[in-house]
């Protein structure tokens, strides 16, 4: 097993990519800023996809699939969406490579493979799907359109992160059509909920809802839903996005309905998406210095068995043993691993499982068989305990429902003790440096102040959170008149 991680306290964002990488979540690949998703990380991932898919289902959503090239004109066709992600396209030129003339083996573009119209590579689908629902949408009846799409999408980002900030990243998109502004709106509150209810009962990640400021707003929507994070570090994350995207889209490319009074209008629309960032968000959130810590819920082993034997006789007697504990745990909808490779001792064993955060490991050795108990270790607390066999199963359940909520529980209490109101610029700036999180002050409603106040400090408006209230005060950096309070954060 190789060496300890780099500690949280000496440097977060080591300790960050080091457990990415020996957890065997992901790597780094031969393409600047792509990730090599690996088979351990990626069946969280699909954990995730199994739950949000079903919860979309359950909200009235079906699934589809569209290309990943997007024809330049139809891509310009939302001039707002068109210029946000123009700065970080991917554009296919060409079609063909052929034999360079002057170096053998060497392959070049064929300048006479020129396409006609340039392709870009999806960096978010609106553009192809609005174009397609053109086709789809005639009257009332045709709506609502309640479609998702599970993708890969390319962002040229400058400044990549394992997960957290990826070129080409995996996520699902949401597109709906809707016959009114109100259903539209709701559609986009709708499934801010859902994220929100997936975070914080699947990844037991606590959120705080809002609404983005203009300039932090999608490009091309007229509201911007979110759901914002707080990490061990004290920068936010954001978790997810949906937009409610009024009738720009659908004049865009011409999508309109004959409504019941039989008169032709737009359509109204909607997108919701999250991304392999959350994968970012479950790690930063839970993990230790000493790797991975898993929510049951999303944990691709919730249990692990591992034998300790010194003869073939005694892992023989330990092997009929745990095959009645897996049937048992499996009945019970469990999953369980039994660790029984004769190339690993136990302790490397121990030491693999503890990296990547498995909730609870059952350790059984000769002495347990005559004495007919187990060793139970929680990854979470780091504690063990010897049980007895004929109680496991309801020891195993209960502590699975108990560690999914400790781990919601402690990071619902760092993340309340990381909200700070503070009513001057010094305070907080102070509080920025000190202690970091999220701070709540009042804001004037400027684009100005907001980005002055980036400036000075990086710190940016994460959200205007659903709940505030209505609270008379001065913007903490103009001392204009606001009207409540706003969360800003430095955030990844
Ligand atoms: P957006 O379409 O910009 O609203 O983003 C949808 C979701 O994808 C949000 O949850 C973002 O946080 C996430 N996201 C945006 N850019 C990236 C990226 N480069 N890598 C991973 N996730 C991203």
């Amino acid at each position: 097993m190789s060496k300890k991680l780099t500690s949280r306290a000496d440097d977060y964002s080591k300790w960050y990519n080091e457990l990415v990488v020996k957890a065997d979540l992901a790597e780094n690949s031969a393409v600047r800023g792509c990730m090599v998703i690996k088979p351990y990380g990626y069946a969280i991932w699909e954990k995730m996809q199994a739950e949000l898919d079903k919860m979309f289902k359950e909200t009235g959503h079906q699934n589809a699939y569209f290309p990943l090239f997007v024809p330049k004109s139809l891509f310009e066709a939302e001039e707002k969406n068109a210029e946000g992600f123009a700065k970080e396209c991917a554009i296919v030129t060409h079609y063909r490579l052929q034999n360079d003339p002057d170096k053998t083996g060497k392959l070049r573009v064929d300048p006479e493979a020129k396409l006609e119209e340039e392709l870009i590579i999806r960096p978010t689908s609106e553009a192809i799907i609005w174009n397609t629902y053109r086709g789809w949408i005639q009257s009332y009846r045709d709506l609502p359109l309640l479609i998702n799409q599970w993708a890969n999408v390319v962002r040229w980002e400058m400044r990549t992160r394992l997960f957290l900030r990826t070129a080409e990243f995996l996520w699902q998109e949401g597109h709906t059509a809707h016959e009114t502004k109100a259903e539209a709106i709701a559609e986009t509150q709708q499934m801010n909920q859902v994220y929100a209810t997936f975070v914080e009962n699947f990844m037991a990640i606590p959120v705080i809802q809002g609404v983005k400021t203009e300039s932090e707003r999608f490009a091309g929507a007229e509201d911007t839903y979110c759901i914002e994070a707080l990490m061990q570090d004290g920068k936010a994350l954001q978790a997810g996005t949906s937009h409610f995207l009024g009738q720009n889209f659908a004049k865009a490319f011409d999508v309109k309905f004959a409504n019941k009074e039989g008169k032709q209008d737009y359509v109204w629309a909607t997108s919701w998406g999250v991304s392999t960032r959350l994968m970012g968000a479950l790690i930063m959130t839970h993990s230790d210095d000493n790797g991975l810590v898993l929510p049951p819920s999303l944990a691709p082993n919730q249990v692990v068995i591992v034998p300790i034997y010194k003869s073939d006789e005694q892992l023989e007697a330990i092997t009929n043993v745990v095959n009645g504990i897996m049937n048992d745990l499996r009945g019970n909808d469990i999953t369980v691993k039994f660790d029984n490779r004769t190339t690993h001792r136990p302790g490397a064993k121990f030491a693999q499982h503890e990296l990547q955060g498995v909730p609870l490991r059952i350790a059984i050795g000769a002495r347990d068989l005559e004495n007919g108990t187990v060793e139970l270790a929680r990854r979470d607390t780091l504690t063990k305990e010897t049980v007895e066999l004929s109680n496991l199963t309801e020891i195993v359940k209960g502590l699975m429902t108990e560690i999914q909520d400790s781990l919601y529980n402690k990071a619902l209490d760092y993340r309340n003790n990381h909200i700070t109101e503070v009513d001057t610029f010094d305070e907080f700036k102070t509080v920025l440096e000190t202690k970091a999180g999220f701070i709540s002050a009042h804001w004037d409603g400027t684009a100005e102040t907001e980005d002055k106040i980036k400036e000075l400090t990086k710190a940016t408006i994460r959200c205007i959170p659903l709940d505030s209230k209505d609270e008379d005060g001065v913007c903490v950096y103009s001392g204009n008149p606001s009207e409540r309070r706003v969360l800003f954060a430095k955030a990844y």
